[in-house]
């Protein structure tokens, strides 16, 4: 904590009177509950209404005594008494952290319904489609029992289903799905072909996934657009420099730069001045950088695999084939180029939206997760959000065992399997956490050599990670997954069914053993939560090699010495001090890119809200009819002449305002992209290149908006007209008949959880 000691304990005191005034209202419900036993179903409904007043919930000890009641009923689970006093947190707009296993899922559902009937509209945003579809449908009994409606919307859901499910009281679904919706949902040209309700309340699951992990991932709108210029002489091109003399790679392995001697041998291939030339760089030099950083940065079978004949990202952190996602389309172009793959069809971006912007958008926001305390810097900097700590329902019986640090990661590598092979010996349950999917498969095939029987999660096994994970703290078992995967999945002791509990419990509960510390010890703290639920027995150990990313990114130039065992063991409180201070360095960091990409967002993010708005006054005003025929009035005259309905001209007028705007919308966003890539390259000394940035983006943004109106005013003197509305196809005016959706790969060159961060991630988006 060190350095934010002054803010936990100004947290402190605060949380601590919120603390003191739930617990009280909780214990008053208590003393309710048995009173409302004896109601009817019917009364219940009633009841709960009546603790509702002004769109406030004002009889709270009531209203939890009541959906106590009515849990019970329809669920048969009694909520415990830290699940209400969480509740009352949600309802304020807290996040509150609450541990593995202590029941978030009902504790979603309780503070879902009390907004519900206060008549805010609630996303209850889940970290995946299998959770979205698994918690509507488990917690339906109890919303509907109020006469409140739930429906899930997934990556399966049709356009229909979703109409539908977007307006129910409570939606659960995963925020990408959400995030894509409503970028669609501003590509429409007419109000009724909206897809998406805006809902008042975002209660976050895994909030700090979302919130912080993810808040900068880029969720991404394309349309198809006709192939783009061949690559290949530059891939080949670039395929011949060599790391050290050419290019070089920063220490964290994030992003690659080219030498002197690097460019002038691609100058020589392509036949060149200077890639650096004005005319060169928005483009070639562009080009260059996108070749070096897939030959570079990006690994075979790490960063992605290659599957009949297409690149399928494998997202580090979840350790998946992230369905769906494709980089942006220079870099995907460029890694399809490298493995000599044909090139995919070039498309355009039309919309994006980072999950940040996304989630500022609600007018409340609260959250849940096991590890809200380390984020509350994040969450307070972000959304002005307070974190409330609610206490386990039983004690923690988990052991945290100190780091067994090696010299190096052979030696690191060798005696995890030994001690998982020891572990699992005795029959005690494994769940091993690795940095990213070709780990996982290494340290499964050593174990294999070994005889000892492993269940890999990874990108093969996808659908039924939350199957196998829920089997993990079964009798003899060894689990390896990635640190995301199978996340919100129930791992009880003896299995599913808990037929072997006793003996699990005998032999220590789940062991979960981490492969390396990760960027920050909020990540760590979620794979130690994996173990030790509902005061369950457990043990948690990390490994570490001085090798590790953490060690050499965090370190930097600090070197220690020490003296391994003949193992390359290393025990010493000042080596491990000196790994605490390295997460620390690399925590650091991670806050400081964040606040810097940020910077960049944020500018885009309110030109996005600009746009929102006029496309809002244009869909749902006779705004654009009035502008144009303002600008054009004989035109206006001539059209209200041949007698078209009024209804057609608007709809006519709309379209053609529409269309231009999202034109240079589209643009603008590629524009900035290429300005932000340039400003990097060139290191512009004058002055400082946010500063840069954000002159040009005001600028080109002012311009994009009178061009948008200059452009409809043309179209709209000369496009055809008719009692069909404007034939703006025919006239080459074509919005993309198809669009796909993505997202920037979650931090695809770091691997291990932490997401945004890293090279790509921050230049293109
Ligand atoms: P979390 O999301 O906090 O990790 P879950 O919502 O998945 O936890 O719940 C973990 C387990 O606890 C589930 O099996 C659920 O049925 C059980 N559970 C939660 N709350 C209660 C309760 N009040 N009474 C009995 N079982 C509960
Ligand atoms: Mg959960």
């Amino acid at each position: 904590m060190g350095k934010f000691d002054w803010f936990w304990k100004a947290m402190g005191s605060s949380s601590e009177r919120n603390d003191k005034k739930s617990k009280g209202i909780v214990s008053q419900a208590h003393g309710l509950i048995a009173n409302y036993e004896q109601r009817s179903d019917a009364e219940l409904v009633d009841a709960i209404r009546g603790t509702v007043a002004d769109g406030q919930i004002e009889k709270k000890p009531e209203f939890l005594a009541v959906l106590t009641v009515a849990s019970a009923r329809t669920l048969g689970m009694t909520p415990f008494e830290v699940q209400n006093q969480a509740v009352l947190r949600l309802l304020e707009g807290d996040v509150t952290q609450m541990a593995t296993g202590e029941g978030k899922t009902l504790v979603g559902a309780m503070a879902a319904t009390g907004f519900a009937l206060t008549r805010k509209r609630v996303h209850l945003i889940t970290v995946n489609d299998y959770l979205a579809a698994r918690d509507a449908n488990w917690m339906r009994p109890l919303v509907e029992f109020f006469g409140l409606s739930v429906a899930s919307v997934t990556e399966a859901s049709t356009r229909e289903e979703r109409v539908n499910a977007y307006r129910s009281d409570i939606v659960y679904a995963p925020v990408t799905e959400i995030g894509f919706d409503h970028l669609r949902d501003n590509q429409i040209t007419h109000r009724d072909q909206t897809v998406q309700v805006a809902a008042d309340v975002a209660l976050v699951d895994e909030a700090d996934s979302v919130l912080v992990d993810e808040a900068l991932v880029p969720l991404v709108l394309a349309g198809s657009k006709p192939g783009e210029q061949a690559t290949g002489q530059i891939t080949e091109a670039v395929s011949h420099l060599v790391e050290g003399k050419d290019y070089t790679i920063d220490s964290d392995r994030r992003n690659v730069f080219l030498t002197d001697d690097g460019a002038s041998k691609i100058e020589r291939a392509l036949g060149i001045d200077s890639l650096y030339s004005d005319e060169n760089i928005g483009t070639i030099l562009v080009r260059v950088n996108l070749a070096l950083h897939a030959k570079a940065l990006l690994i075979r079978d790490v960063h992605y695999i290659v599957k009949d004949g297409k690149i399928d990202l494998v997202d580090a952190s979840r350790g998946r084939v992230a369905e769906l996602q494709r980089w942006p389309d220079g870099l995907q172009a460029a890694v399809e180029a490298k493995e000599g793959l044909d090139v995919s069809e070039g498309g355009r971006i039309l919309d994006q939206i980072t999950l940040q912007a996304l989630m500022r958008r609600y007018p409340l926001v609260c959250g849940m997760t096991g590890t809200a305390v380390e984020a509350t810097d994040q969450l307070r900097q972000f959304y002005d959000l307070h974190v409330s700590v609610i206490d386990r329902a039983k004690e923690l019986r988990r052991f945290d065992e100190a780091d067994r640090i090696y010299a190096t990661m052979d030696e690191k590598f060798a005696a995890i399997v030994e001690e998982i092979a020891h572990i699992n010996s005795t029959g005690q349950p494994v769940l091993v956490g690795t940095r990213d999917v070709a780990e996982s498969e290494a340290l499964a095939d050593a174990l294999e050599k070994r005889g000892v029987n492993v269940n890999v999660l990874n990108a093969k096994n996808d659908a039924e990670e939350a199957r196998i994970v829920a089997e993990a703290g079964d009798l003899g078992r060894v689990t390896v997954s990635t640190q995301m995967a199978g996340r919100g999945t129930d791992i009880r002791l003896g299995g599913a069914d808990e037929s072997d509990r006793d003996a699990v419990v005998e032999l220590g509960g789940l062991a979960v053993i981490g492969t390396a510390r990760h960027r920050t010890a909020r990540l760590d703290n979620q794979l130690r939560g994996r173990a030790g639920r509902q005061g369950d027995p457990g043990l948690s150990v990390f490994f570490v090699s001085l090798e590790d990313d953490i060690v050499t990114a965090g370190g930097a130039d600090e070197r220690v010495s020490a003296q391994p065992d003949e193992h390359g063991l290393i025990e010493s409180k000042r080596v491990q001090d000196f790994i605490e201070h390295c997460q620390r360095v690399t925590e650091g960091q991670l806050l400081e890119i964040h606040a810097q990409t940020w910077k960049y967002n944020q500018l885009l993010a309110d030109h996005r809200e600009i746009v929102d708005k006029r496309r809002a006054s244009l869909l749902d005003t006779d705004q654009a009819w009035r502008e144009l025929a303002e600008r054009n009035p004989a035109r206006a005259a001539e059209l209200e002449g041949q007698g078209i309905d009024r209804v057609v001209l608007e709809q006519a007028a709309r379209e053609i305002m529409l269309f231009h705007l999202d034109d240079e919308w589209s643009e603008h966003l590629a524009l900035m992209d290429d300005v932000r890539e340039s400003i990097h390259l060139r290191a512009i000394a004058r002055e400082t290149p946010i500063t840069e940035f954000h002159r040009i983006a005001v600028r080109e943004f002012k311009d994009l908006a009178n061009r948008a109106v200059e452009r409809a005013s043309e179209t709209f003197d000369t496009v055809l007209i008719d009692a069909d509305g404007a034939h703006l196809a025919d006239a080459g005016w074509k919005r993309p008949n198809a669009t796909w959706t993505y997202m920037v790969s979650d931090n695809p060159l770091a691997g291990g959880g932490n997401s945004v961060i890293s090279g790509i991630a921050s230049i293109f988006r």
